[in-house]
């Protein structure tokens, strides 16, 4: 079926009416890089003033819940807790404690930013790797960190800006480690993400990807459109599937998120915004894609809500 627009406030109306909570991706959809997407603070106002709920989830692992609350303070928002926040470094860490159910106090190899690290170690473990500036030095084969730590127990993949030659050598050597039995997560599949300044950049997918090609193996995906991570987000949240819906930017991680995971009863789960990485001439190849990733309706930013709202 194709989506159905909304751009009136008979269907905004009707969409406050079919939903109690709101998934919201973060990068493309509340903002671009540093900057609010128009309209956002009044939605989520209106939303919080109507006793709706709603909560965060982005595929981004870099920063943790922590600096998630002060974004969302620096932009203005207010009411915003961390248990409201789904960054895919936590999902990682979760995953590490409740799927694979890792003694906390063992070491998990991170390749990744700092979030990953901050989220492990809330979680009881200790992130080797990483941030760790002898990283930052040249390739060469006696270096100490491409000898593998025995009490290393997983291996964690995500977003960086510091990818290198001596990051991905290490974390290769964890991957092949012992015929490849350490769990290998990967925070996301995302490939890209619209980075502020018109520009679209890497994302953490594209890191995830080069340790998979390079290791050879398959990595455990912790981020969207895992239904595991939404099994987790409804559970915390103690949100009814069928009254929940998804709005995002990106057809096979937000839109396939909402889809598979059959929010709003299987019937209409899933919101596209307009204001990220999918851009209009985009629409004229939906009808290519898996149904997965067609979404139940299409707004062109979600700020536009209270606009509509206020007609
Ligand atoms: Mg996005």
């Amino acid at each position: 079926m194709d989506p159905i627009r909304i751009d009136t406030k008979e269907h905004v109306d009707s969409l406050l009416d079919k939903y109690d909570n709101f998934l919201f991706d973060c990068d493309g959809v509340v903002w671009l890089d540093e900057t609010l997407i128009p309209g956002m603070l009044e939605t989520i106002k209106y939303l919080q003033d109507n006793g709706k709920g709603f909560a965060f989830i982005t595929n981004n692992s870099s920063k943790s819940r922590n600096e998630y609350i002060g974004k969302f303070k620096k932009l203005g928002f207010e009411g915003i807790t961390k248990d409201m926040i789904f960054p895919t470094c936590y999902a990682a860490a979760t995953t590490v404690k409740e799927e694979l159910k890792i003694p906390q106090g063992s070491k998990i190899w991170v390749l990744g930013d700092h979030g990953i690290e901050d989220e492990l170690r809330e979680q009881g473990y200790i992130p080797v790797g990483g941030s760790d500036k002898a990283l930052d030095t040249e390739f060469h084969l006696e270096h100490e960190l491409l000898k593998v730590d025995p009490e290393v127990k997983a291996v964690v993949v995500g977003s960086t800006k510091h990818f290198n030659y001596m990051r991905i050598a290490s974390t290769l050597q964890y991957l092949l480690h012992d015929n490849k039995s350490l769990p290998f997560i990967g925070t996301n599949i995302d490939r890209s993400y619209p980075g502020g300044n018109g520009l679209t950049l890497p994302a953490g997918g594209s890191v995830v990807n080069f340790m998979e090609y390079t290791a050879h193996r398959d990595f455990i995906n912790v981020g969207k459109p895992s239904t595991l991570f939404l099994d987790t987000v409804l559970k915390h949240m103690n949100f009814n599937k069928e009254k929940t819906v998804m709005i995002g930017d990106t057809l096979y991680t937000d839109i396939k998120f909402g889809n598979d995971g059959e929010l709003g009863g299987g019937n209409g789960g899933s919101i596209l915004v307009l204001s990220g990485g999918t851009k209009p001439h985009d629409l004229h190849k939906l009808h290519e894609l898996d149904t997965s990733m067609i979404p139940s309706f299409i707004i062109e930013s979600f700020g536009d809500v209270f606009k509509l709202l206020n007609l």
